[in-house]
């Protein structure tokens, strides 16, 4: 079982021990950890890139109780420095903490967000309402949005046995897997592109101001 550092801090450099390499059929090692500051994809989130041991990690997976690194080439056994890219960490906790702030802004509306897709290029959160629920339009939901990036609303992490529970100031508390920003101001601006509603579900699409620059 690799212990998921990442779930509790926001470390992104620290060695850890190397506890198997195997090779892949495609080629490249999948290499797991004792314990990962590595999030892997999973949850509507991408992987964080990075380097274990000065080796490029090119995706990570969740494999049952494991995080399984899949890295360009092998590496040793034992305690190596690992190294999460800040960029790209950024800029899925951005994306992905901006799903939270507009999962509570259609809440507040009287809608249940029930999924949320944080991939750079193609965010969206998804509401269900039942018949009635107030209908909006994406200039109300984008000011509602950036109203909580402008309150700074510290992020807030519960453990409740096996299940971390994430919210932003005084709003209310989700169960995630995901990595979030330590302040709703650091998301930037959230631009709302596209609300369109479908068989009962209003899927809310969303970009972030610099998220080009990352993406
Ligand atoms: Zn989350």
């Amino acid at each position: 079982m690799t212990q998921r550092l990442y779930m509790t801090e926001d470390t992104l450099a620290m060695d850890a021990a190397v506890v198997r390499c195997t090779p892949r059929e495609d080629g490249h090692f999948d290499v797991v950890l004792s314990a990962t500051l590595f999030h892997p994809q999973g949850g509507g989130q991408l992987s964080d890139r990075g380097t274990i041991g000065g080796v490029e990690v090119l995706r990570v997976l969740a494999v049952e109780s494991e995080i399984v690194h899949v890295c360009e080439r092998a590496v040793a056994l034992g305690d190596t420095p690992i190294e999460v890219c800040a960029e790209s960490r950024a800029l899925h906790a951005r994306l992905h903490s901006a799903g939270h702030l507009i999962g509570y802004c259609g809440e507040a509306l009287g809608w249940r967000a029930v999924k949320g897709h944080h991939w750079p290029g193609e965010a969206r959160v998804v509401f269900e309402g039942d018949a009635g629920t107030q209908a909006f339009d994406a200039q109300t939901i984008e000011a509602m949005a950036n109203a909580h990036v402008d309150a700074r609303l510290p992020r807030r992490t519960v453990l409740e046995g096996e299940t971390r529970k994430i919210g932003f100031g005084a709003l209310p508390l989700h169960g995630c897997g995901g990595t979030h920003v330590a302040v709703s101001s650091d998301v930037g601006r959230i631009r709302i592109s596209k609300v369109k509603e479908k068989k009962g579900q209003v899927s809310v699409h969303y970009e972030l101001a610099l998220e080009g620059e990352l993406a």
